[in-house]
């Protein structure tokens, strides 16, 4: 599949976006559309040439990850799957060192998982989120309890890794329900571990207009209904400490503020996110980061494809600030931030900057800086916007409760 990559880009990371879903999640602000929709054959073909255009344009780049996200991209077909692998091969130099599928444990049957095996994946992402079936049915789930562990066997029958996603915080949840889901995740032996905090945004998203009918006002009718049956932010946090203590006694290395893995199975393509490295996402909704610059496609179907047809490039983003987004990127890793690295690449007025941030956060016990490398503690992990917004430097920040990180699909 390797071949030599003419003049452009260095490695770079590939975010493939697909959208479609059986069902609309109510907690979800993914990029996302009915698995029926007229225009799903129109979004292949779409992605398929806006691959084969990138590939040109950045001069053919190796591409060192793959992550196929959605959405739930499990639901493709066989001969969808092979349409974007080909386009795929034929448009980058494939030197791949980890590719990722997410998957839905209800929507992962056989055939499509071969077809994933044979474009060349190697890792399955379980969207798991609850493994009661009370959890599921508080997060609005189709799938089963025994689903998870029908797929695990499935994913590991092919060789692949797995990946198992998990939400805390639904509503009603108690320490005990958690303490079950984490020890039947355990059981179920996956290389690597997401556990996420249920968050509830309380307005509506661009891909809101891609699920015709489904009404915005019942979306957010079940999240304020949600968000009256959480824990506070208290009993948040102490679901956190709960997952933290359970997995580090598991085996699982706690590498970044909502990821664990047992060694040497961290997510090769999400570290180079949070490096802050070079990545290009295709599909609608997607985000790039190339050359310094964050662009975007459109999450809304019809705009993407309008997009595609048009050749239109992407959606630049000239809020983004560089030097900000690494300082707080790398915080999110064990690895933390190395201040003297940080100081060649942006100069010293923004080390000055990053480490008066961080003189505030150490006083709170958020950050520990030893020597040149600034780490978040325990505490600061969960209070970890407390420490990215003193980053910034902007107290217009939004303060999210705890680990800001963001749900993950399917
Ligand atoms: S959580 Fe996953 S399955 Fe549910 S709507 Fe979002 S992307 Fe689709």
């Amino acid at each position: 599949m390797t071949q030599a990559s003419s003049a452009g880009h260095g490695p770079i990371a590939l975010y493939v976006h697909v959208p479609f879903c059986a069902a609309r999640c109510p907690y979800c602000d993914f990029a996302t559309a009915p698995a029926t929709s007229a225009l799903r054959s129109r979004y292949v073909d779409a992605l398929a040439t806006e691959i084969r255009r990138e590939g040109v344009a950045l001069g053919r780049p190796s591409a060192r990850t793959l992550y196929v996200g959605g959405g739930t991209p499990s639901l493709l077909d066989p001969e969808e799957i092979a349409t974007l692998a080909e386009a795929l091969r034929s448009s980058f130099d494939l030197d791949l060192v980890e590719a990722t599928v997410e998957a839905n444990p209800a929507t992962l049957d056989r055939a499509r998982l071969v077809a994933w095996r044979a474009a060349g994946i190697t890792r399955v992402s379980l969207g798991a989120q609850a493994l009661s079936i009370e959890g599921l049915r508080a997060l609005g789930r189709t799938h089963q309890p025994g689903d998870t562990a029908a797929a695990v066997d499935a994913v590991r029958s092919l060789g692949m890794d797995v990946s198992l996603d998990l939400i805390f915080g639904w509503p009603t949840q108690t320490r005990d329900d958690w303490v079950r889901d984490l020890t039947e995740a355990i059981r179920l032996a996956p290389d690597h571990l997401s556990c996420y905090p249920l968050e509830l945004v309380l307005e509506p998203e661009e891909a809101v207009a891609n699920w015709p009918g489904a009404g915005w006002g019942s979306v957010l009718r079940w999240r304020q209904e949600a968000a009256a049956a959480q824990a506070d932010d208290e009993g948040i946090a102490r679901l956190y400490r709960t997952a933290e203590r359970a997995l580090h006694h598991a085996g699982f290395q706690h590498y970044e503020i909502a990821n664990w893995a047992r060694p040497g199975k961290r997510c090769a393509h999400n570290l180079v996110y949070w490096r802050n490295g070079e990545w290009l996402g295709l599909g609608t909704g997607a985000h790039s980061h190339l050359s310094g610059a964050r662009s975007r496609r459109p999450g809304s179907l019809v705009a993407y494809l309008d997009a595609i047809a048009k050749n239109a490039p992407r959606i630049a983003d000239p809020a983004a600030d560089e030097a900000s987004d690494t300082a707080i990127l790398a915080l999110r890793l064990d690895e933390g931030l190395d201040l003297a690295g940080y100081g060649r690449r942006f100069g010293d007025a923004a080390v000055k900057r990053v480490r008066a941030g961080l003189a505030e956060a150490e006083d709170l016990a958020l950050v520990r800086v030893a020597g040149d490398v600034a780490r978040l503690t325990p505490r600061g992990r969960l209070l970890a916007s407390e420490v990215f917004v003193r980053l910034l430097g902007d107290d217009d920040v939004a303060t999210s409760r705890q680990p800001s990180v963001t749900l993950a699909a399917s």
